[in-house]
Order: structure tokens, then sequence, then C-alpha cells
């Protein structure tokens, strides 16, 4: 039952965990594989499911319960409860439109149909005003601005192209909000590759072929995101490429975006591809360290007011601009549980406890700094050769540099010490250690050398 999976909980997920996550929630019912429980916010469920869901799930499991799926029912006063479901941006084809139901096909089984009012839930946030511009990303704004401006079409179609949480989402969001406040007779549609696949096999399934055209050609505006999910599904390709055709030849503008760019889309056909490339192809680059503290400044405010009495410390912010550097989705997330932490605990954050309270997080970030790339930054910091740092000449010139390329990938990389010594021509595991103990003492002493150590791995963590 319920009550022994939540102590086994306890010892997985730590006591303070516990207390704030797992102990407030209340379970509901277990049904054909899902666990519901009611919890006093949306919030709450978001980041359960986000953070523990694998460890009930494992604890359920450990207990011979078969779950699958938790859901989250919020406990409202005086509302009707408000269910949450385990994915939090549904991608079904949204109404961008504030009140204005958009008729679009009977949502495909396993797809929750998604209603006006949801979008307005879900993407109010991703607006242009809500995105931060720096240099990675001044291109795809600009870009995106100019479809959003309406008007003629000068470019067909605009493809956005970048890796995970770099707010190509966001600006397809912000396109739609845009065009539709200018206009409100403006017909956008947004939608995720995968969603466009299953309507499309559903009207298969239902030969309503006619209606999923006259949808998807009745628009101006067509989004699809992340079509590297289409590649490969040859039918659903093959629609695709008509609609997009039709589209075009109708003067209508097309937004897209993947993760990388046309021609590196493993199964994407090449006509398609070369469609993709007639148009604007436009990389939005991995954010830089100006672009996060930008980003994490304009979400304080917000942050602030969603956790009343949240309180975080000086010098926290550039903490996580400089740590969590992949992903803004992650670095908003770290920001969430930061000041959650604060606001549940009733204490001040400060960057030792945001280095304790996102451990995982920053272990994460930290792992996919690789030995080769300490190797090379090392060697370009001290000038010297990549066969000189890992040669074996004694001279000080070569013998620290490899020394701090050692400690760093001790400390940037969760590499073991026999790991580490075969990325430095074969050395022995008590070599590496040597090294790491040395630079560790060294810069006890030594200004200069923890100075350099200290840009290194800034350089590699960045
Ligand atoms: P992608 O679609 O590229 O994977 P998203 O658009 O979903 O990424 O962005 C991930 C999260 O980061 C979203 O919450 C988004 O609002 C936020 N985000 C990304 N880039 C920016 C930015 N430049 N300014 C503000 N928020 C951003
Ligand atoms: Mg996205």
């Amino acid at each position: 039952n319920w009550g022994e999976i939540r102590q086994g909980l306890k010892k997985k997920v730590g006591h303070n965990n516990y207390v704030t996550w797992i102990e407030p929630l209340r379970f509901e019912a277990l049904e054909s594989g899902v666990m519901t429980f009611t919890v006093q916010s949306n919030f709450m469920g978001n980041w359960v499911d986000r953070y523990f869901r694998e460890a009930i799930l494992g604890e359920a499991g450990a207990h011979g319960l078969d779950v699958s799926r938790l859901r989250f029912v919020v406990r409202k006063a005086a509302d009707d409860p408000a269910t949450h479901d385990d994915q939090p941006q549904p991608h079904a084809p949204v109404a961008a439109a504030p009140g204005r139901p958009r008729k679009v096909a009977a949502a495909p089984k396993g797809v929750r149909p998604v209603t006006a009012s949801d979008s307005i839930r879900l993407d109010t946030n991703q607006t242009f005003d809500t995105f931060v511009v720096g240099k990675p990303n001044e291109l795809a704004h600009a870009a995106a601005r100019r479809v959003a401006d309406g008007g003629e079409v000068s470019f067909n179609p605009l493809f956005l192209y970048g890796g995970v949480g770099l707010g190509k989402t966001h600006l397809m969001h912000a396109i739609a909000w845009e065009l539709q406040a200018r206009d409100p007779s403006t017909k956008v549609l947004y939608i995720s590759a995968e969603v466009f696949m299953h309507r499309f096999v559903q009207a298969l399934r239902e030969k309503d072929m006619i209606g999923f055209k006259e949808l998807f050609r009745s628009v101006d505006v067509l989004m699809v995101d992340d079509i590297k999910f289409i590649a490969g599904k040859d039918s659903t390709q093959e629609e695709f490429f008509h609609t997009f055709n039709a589209l075009v030849d109708q003067k209508k503008q097309i937004v897209l975006s993947a993760d990388s760019a046309p021609g590196d889309i493993d199964g994407l056909e090449k006509r398609i591809v070369s469609r993709l490339n007639s148009g604007l192809v436009i990389d939005i680059h991995p954010t830089s360290y100006e672009l996060r503290l930008g980003i994490l400044q304009r979400k304080f405010d917000l942050f602030a007011k969603q956790f009343p009495g949240a309180y975080i410390a000086d010098g926290v912010m550039e903490f996580l601009a400089l740590r969590i550097t992949q992903n803004v989705r992650e670095l908003e997330g770290a920001m969430t549980r930061l000041f959650a932490h604060s606001s549940f605990l009733g204490r001040e954050v400060d960057v030792p406890m945001a280095h304790e309270f996102l451990h995982d997080l920053l272990k994460e970030a930290d792992r996919k700094v690789t030995i080769d790339e300490i190797q090379r930054t090392v060697a370009d910091h001290y000038m010297i050769r990549m066969s000189d740092l890992l040669g074996h000449k004694r001279n000080r010139v070569y013998a620290r540099p490899r020394q701090v390329a050692m400690y760093l990938s001790k400390g940037l990389t969760n590499r073991s010490l026999p790991e580490i010594g075969r990325k430095f021509n074969g050395r022995d595991h008590t070599t590496i250690m040597y090294g790491v103990r040395r630079v560790e003492d060294l810069m006890a002493q030594d200004a200069t050398l923890a100075e350099d150590v200290e840009l290194l791995r800034r350089a590699l963590t960045t």
C-alpha cells in the first residue's frame, strides 16, 4: 500500500525531499497502472512528476505493483479538480487565439485533446516579451519577428534549428501570439511533427483524408515543431511534402524547427531537404554566459511572485549561469528548485546550498565535458602541443599543464582514475592520482596556478 511505498521513498529521496514533496501527496487510486494523487497545486504535481516519478514507480514496483504512470489532480477550493497529465506541454495543435477555439480534428487515442483554454494556460509565457535576445539567438529572433510582422512572405519556410532547450518552441509560440494579436482572423496552426503524424495516421484509419487536408491547407501560417520526428516515416513525409508544397504555392508562411540542419536529419527525404534549404535556415547557437544570466534575471521577478517568501542570495544566479549551460529549460528547472526550497524551508538559499540542492543537475552538466576537450583546452591555454601534454617530458613547462589536465579530468568528468589514465597515454592510475594531489597542494600555495585552474574550469563548464 501507499504507506509502505512512502516509507521506502523516504530512504530513497532523503528526509528533506520526503517532507517537502512526498508526504503532502494524497493517494487517491490505482487503476490500470495509473496511480492518482491529489496535490495542492499544479506546480507541485509537475515537480513530483519530473523529479520523483522514477523513484515512485520504482518503489511501487518493488512492492509488487505494476504502475506505469502517475497522475496528479489539483484540489482547488471551490473549483473542479483540474487534472495534470504527465505531459506538462502536450504537443497538440494549439489554437493560438485567446478565447477562439479552433476546430481541429478529434484527438487520436492517447493524445489529449487540447482546448483553447489549455493553450492559454500553457503558452502565455512564451511570447516575444519574455524572450531574452543575445548574440546566440539574435538572428533566429529577428527572423521570427519578421514572420510575426505578417505581410508578404519573404522567405519560406523559416527553418529554425538548434540544441534542445534553446528556445525554438518559444519562438514559434511567440510568432503565433503576435500574429494573432495583430490580426485575430489570421489562422495560425502550431503542431508538433509527432502530432502531425498521429493526425495523419488517424485520418487514414478513419478514411478522412479530405478533412485532414482541409485542416492543414486552410491555414495562413503553419508551424511544425521538431520535424525530425517524421524523418524515416515514409507516408507521413509524403503527406507533409504535399501539405508543404500546397501552402508554399498559396504563399502561406511555414515555420519549422529541428535540432539539426535539414541535411543532417537522418531519414529525411532528399526532396524535402532541398525544399527546406530553399527557405531561410537559421541556427540557434548554444547560450553564452551573458545570455543565461540575462534569462535568469528576467525570470527572477516571475519566480519571486510565484514563491512568496523565497529568498535567493547574491551570486546564486551567477553560479547557475556559470554551471548550467546546456539548456535553458534546465536553467529554469534549477531556478524553480531553488525558489521552491527557499520558500518551503523558509530560508535564504546561498551558493553552497544551491550546490547541494542542485547536485544531480550539476553532475550532469559536468559529465558533458570530455577528457579530450579538457586536454585540448589546457594545451591551448599553456600554448603547448597536445603531443607534449600527453608525452613524457618532465620539464615543468609540460609537466604542470599535464597535471592540471589530470586534475580537471578528475573534477569535471566522472571518469575513474584508470579511465583517465588511459586517456593520458596509458598512464597508471597512481600517476593520475599523484598529479591530482600535486595540483591540489600547489593551488593552496600558488595563487597564479589557482587562478589558471579556475579560468580553465570556467572555460570548460560554460
Ligand atoms: P526548444 O524548443 O529549442 O527545445 P524551448 O523553446 O522549449 O526550447 O525552450 C525551453 C525553455 O527555455 C522554455 O521554457 C523557454 O521559454 C525558455 N527559453 C529558451 N530560450 C529563451 C530565451 N532566449 N529567453 C527566455 N526564455 C527562453
Ligand atoms: Mg521544442
